[in-house]
């Protein structure tokens, strides 16, 4: 039988969630996509030789949405975590998200990098960088996400630059964090 692992992405609003989920599971991008607060799809990937149905929710980012992502965030599998590298204070919600992830999954910070909890992080919009300067550059969240022990990735939705490799790597960290046991 197929697994199926739910996935939930999670961020700021605008920094390209639902861009990201539609170009991953369409393979389009739309500038103008106005989403209601929350939507679902579907979509089969093949990961290591294997198939997976996965279950990708896209989750709103405003303060009165919350209770229902932290609700997400708690029944998920894997976690997509979204900044926008053009403003800086959406890299300080993926903190604050994280936190929250380990606090649902009751982790402690230290228990990150062995527990290899499923999270990968996506700094978005990297196509801007020809005509804009960066707020974010990769040096930094490159430490971050070595620290916290958890995959980092640079992308575009508008140019589909590293999209499905942020699905496959966190299809192998939901694997890894099921199969293995936890040392204590
Ligand atoms: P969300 O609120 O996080 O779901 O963000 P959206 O997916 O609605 O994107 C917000 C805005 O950023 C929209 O105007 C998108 O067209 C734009 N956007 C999203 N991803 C990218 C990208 O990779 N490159 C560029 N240039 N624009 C993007």
């Amino acid at each position: 039988m197929t697994e199926t692992y739910s996935i939930v992405i999670a961020g700021d609003g605008g920094v390209g969630k639902s861009s990201i989920t539609l170009r991953f599971v369409n393979n389009v991008f739309v500038d103008k996509y106005n989403p209601s607060l929350e939507n679902s799809y579907r979509k089969t990937l093949e990961v290591d030789s294997k198939i997976f149905m996965l279950e990708i929710t896209d989750t709103a980012g405003q303060e009165e949405f919350r209770s229902i992502r932290d609700f997400q965030l708690n029944k998920s599998d894997g976690f997509i975590l979204v900044y926008s590298l053009f403003e800086k204070s959406t890299l300080d919600e993926i903190s604050s998200i994280r936190d929250k992830i380990l606090l649902l999954q009751n982790l402690e910070k230290d228990d990150l990098k062995t527990k290899k909890v499923p999270i990968v992080i996506a700094g978005n919009k990297v196509d801007l960088e020809k005509d804009q300067q960066r707020e974010v550059y990769a040096k930094e969240t490159k430490e971050l996400s070595k620290s916290w022990g958890i995959p980092f990735y640079e992308t575009s939705a508008k140019e589909n630059i590293n999209i499905d490799i942020l699905f496959i790597q966190c299809v192998r960290r939901i694997r890894q964090y099921k199969q293995k046991p936890v040392p204590s």
